[in-house]
């Protein structure tokens, strides 16, 4: 498919970068399929995280994504996966290429500011985690 899921994390939403990421999100060519402002409780957050749930940092990854607020969205572009996860960069910040979202947002590791699905089929399960099909333009 031609679509990804997204979500700008608390510390970028708290920041007030929420707009100058999507600016980079769409002049990279992705169409905003969906779009929303929410806040995950811990619960919720966990489950988002669940193949995660045997990591270290789990417990701090679900403190920390319930901690405010996120705007989780679905992009369209061709290759969306892929070419979104050049476009954030690496997960942590220090080694994430000059010019891309994570680059130039995140403040670390954990709160490194977006996330992006890695394969087709995430993309979908994670998409639906928040927006219901009638809910896609
Ligand atoms: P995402 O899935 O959010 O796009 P990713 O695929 O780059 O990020 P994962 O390894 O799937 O990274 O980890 C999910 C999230 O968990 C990371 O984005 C980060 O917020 C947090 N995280 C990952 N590794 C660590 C770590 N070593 N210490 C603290 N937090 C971490």
């Amino acid at each position: 498919t031609n679509l990804t899921f997204t979500m700008i994390k608390p510390d970028a939403v708290e920041g007030g970068h929420t707009g100058a990421i999507i600016k980079l999100i769409e002049e990279a060519g992705f169409r905003i399929v969906a779009i929303k402002k929410t806040q995950l409780t811990p619960e919720r957050a966990g489950q988002f995280y669940a193949v995660h749930r045997e990591r270290p940092f789990y417990n701090d990854l679900r403190t920390y994504m319930s901690s405010g607020a996120i705007v989780p969205m679905i992009l369209e572009k061709e290759n969306a996966v892929a070419d979104f996860r050049k476009l954030i960069g690496a997960t942590n910040p220090a080694q994430a290429e000059e010019g891309t979202i994570r680059k130039l947002y995140a403040k670390s590791m954990q709160e490194n500011a977006v996330h992006g699905s890695d394969s087709d089929e995430n993309a979908e399960i994670e998409a639906s985690f928040f927006f219901a099909t009638t809910d896609r333009y």
